[in-house]
């Protein structure tokens, strides 16, 4: 039976909080049982309220047989037992509330790590009695979820993930119950998690993650604004015989990266051959860190050469690792892992003592007016560390060349994402007296609006534009057009990637200072470069 705040016995004492007494309820007008009462012959009754402070948590009753005058005291007694119950109640609720909280997203209420890490461990112990019934893991991150961050801010981030987490529950709820029991987490951040159970086939899995990924390409409007969001989904199901959580999650965790790596709004299943890349590059890893520590990194120099008239104005700087067996591995095989691992800032910063220690010992070699450059790359993570600019000028003092012949090549992405930021430390970077330039332009997001801002001295030109260079073609004209932008921000212009007699004749025709290529040289070792630099 329902009832109504304020109506019956348990509705008064409810709505009051206060104990009620009732002599006979067969007589009460306000009783709504009277007919059941009299069936079972009760008469009198009572009702106190379960206390938790003023909240009334439950109501008691008590009925005798026959009518009775109010007895106060045991009223009173009763109120008491209210309270203490209400007190039980009450830490028993704090204490499901804490286990609650530890166990679930306080953003979108899903369940957390640990409370899947744990169904799972169940679904894998139970997987071993019941072979036949199999069970998924689908690891899902959303694609460009930090650009919407970044863009529209924290709280409308937060705004899509719920919404993210209550389509996700949608599509699984419409599945539950025809031989799928899932459960969806959320692990932090904008990864997702769901155990598919009782699946009688590893291909409905894939079948769920198709229709998941339908519900989140519908446009989601967040603060007004229509955000169109995809995600990267990979699988790992217990056809692959796993035997702990940790495994299927990795694996999971694995597919979900090559789902992203193949494009984005993709779904990968984990195999074999996927292990087996992370194998080589975990082991590429520890090699790194192994080249590291025997010194196993060489530096090449490219020249930078004056278009009219031809001379070596400087060198670029570019690493190599040269392994134990010989081979000489181009940093495009091992600068991202290190950018990733973190390894490039301690590359970076031999590379800068290195390169500036040839550079100071060729200036005194070859002392000339205008004194020999020599330019390093900065990676994105080293920039960010809070100590690059002191790097620099411990690197700098250390090898005592002039600071007015240094060249730090940073890549347009690194100013972007933080323009403010990067303004100060390229400030901090020109006082000093180094200079700054823009490695690759026209490949990454040219901010034209940042470029003004940025104290840049020098614009490399991407070789994709100069290899483009053509008789009276469009390449010609993006690099015209990227010269006079040059020109009036007021930077030094170099060209990336000259190959051929033409490539040079047009950049010089076109007003290009200077170039770098294979047309003039390969990057060289350093006996190489040495004598290069003599003759
Ligand atoms: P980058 O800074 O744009 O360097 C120019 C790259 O173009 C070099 O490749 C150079 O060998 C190559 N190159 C020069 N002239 C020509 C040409 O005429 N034709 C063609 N096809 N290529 C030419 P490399 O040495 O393999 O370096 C690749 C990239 O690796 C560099 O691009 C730079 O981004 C990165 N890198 C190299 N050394 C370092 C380093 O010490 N630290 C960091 N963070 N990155 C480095
Ligand atoms: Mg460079
Ligand atoms: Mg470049």
């Amino acid at each position: 039976m329902r009832f109504e705040h304020g109506r019956g016995l348990p509705g008064s004492v409810l709505d009051t909080g206060a104990a009620v007494w009732i002599r006979d309820v067969t007589q009460d007008p306000d009783f709504q049982r009277a007919a059941a009462a009299k069936a079972c012959d009760l008469h009198a009754a009572f009702a106190f309220p379960v206390l938790a402070g003023d909240d009334v948590l439950a109501v008691m009753e008590f009925f005798y047989r026959s009518s009775l005058e109010p007895d106060e005291p045991l009223l009173a007694v009763m109120g008491q037992i209210g309270t203490q119950l209400g007190r039980v109640m009450e830490r028993k609720r704090a204490e499901d509330k804490l286990i609650y909280d530890a166990s679930h997203d306080p953003l979108t209420g899903l369940p957390n790590r640990l409370l899947f890490t744990d169904r799972l461990d169940r679904a894998v112990a139970a997987h071993k009695r019941r072979p036949e019934i199999g069970f998924a893991v689908l690891f899902i991150d959303l694609d460009r979820f930090k650009l919407v961050n970044d863009s529209l801010g924290h709280a409308a981030g937060d705004a899509l993930l719920i919404e993210i987490a209550g389509r996700l529950s949608a599509v699984l709820t419409k599945e539950e119950g025809h031989g799928v029991l899932p459960t969806l987490a959320r692990l932090g951040g904008d990864e997702f998690t769901i155990l598919l159970e009782e699946l009688d086939s590893s291909s409905i899995a894939i079948e769920i993650a198709e229709r998941l990924q339908d519900a989140l390409r519908r446009p989601l409007t967040i603060e007004g604004q229509d955000v169109y969001t995809s995600a990267s989904i990979g699988i790992a199901s217990s056809d692959a015989g796993y035997s702990s959580a940790a495994d299927l999650m990795r694996d999971a965790d694995l597919a979900m990266y090559r789902a992203k790596s193949e494009g984005r709004a993709r779904i990968e299943i984990f195999d074999q051959s996927l292990h087996e890349t992370a194998t080589r590059r975990l082991s590429l890893e520890s090699d790194l860190r192994g080249a590291l520590r025997k010194q196993e990194f060489v530096l090449y120099y490219q020249p930078i050469v004056a278009l009219d008239g031809g001379d070596i104005v400087g060198f670029e700087a570019l690493v190599r690792w040269q392994r134990g067996s010989g081979e000489l591995v181009p940093p495009a095989e091992f600068i991202a892992l290190a950018e990733e691992t973190g390894l490039i800032v301690f590359i970076g910063n031999w590379v800068m003592r290195d390169a500036f220690a040839t550079l100071a010992a060729w200036q005194t070699a070859h002392p000339r007016s205008v004194p020999l450059t020599m330019s390093v790359n900065v990676s994105p993570r080293q920039f960010r560390q809070p100590d690059f600019v002191e790097q620099v000028i411990a690197a700098v003092k250390e090898s005592g060349a002039r600071p007015d012949t240094i060249r730090l090549e940073i890549t347009e992405g690194v100013t972007v994402q933080d323009a403010d930021h990067a303004i100060g430390i390229l400030q901090r970077l020109r006082e000093f007296g180094v200079r700054v330039s823009i490695d690759d332009f026209g490949t990454g997001y040219s901010s034209l609006s940042y470029l003004h801002q940025l104290p840049f001295d020098t614009l490399k030109i991407d070789r994709s534009f100069v290899n483009a260079l053509q008789e009276k073609s469009d390449g010609n004209r993006i690099i015209q057009t990227i010269l006079d932008l040059a020109k009036s921000l007021n930077m030094d212009v170099v060209a990336e990637g000259a190959e051929t007699e033409h490539h040079v004749d047009q950049l010089r025709e076109m007003g290009c200072r200077f170039a770098q290529g294979y047309y003039f040289s390969r990057p060289l070792d350093h006996t190489a470069a040495t004598a290069l630099l003599r003759r």
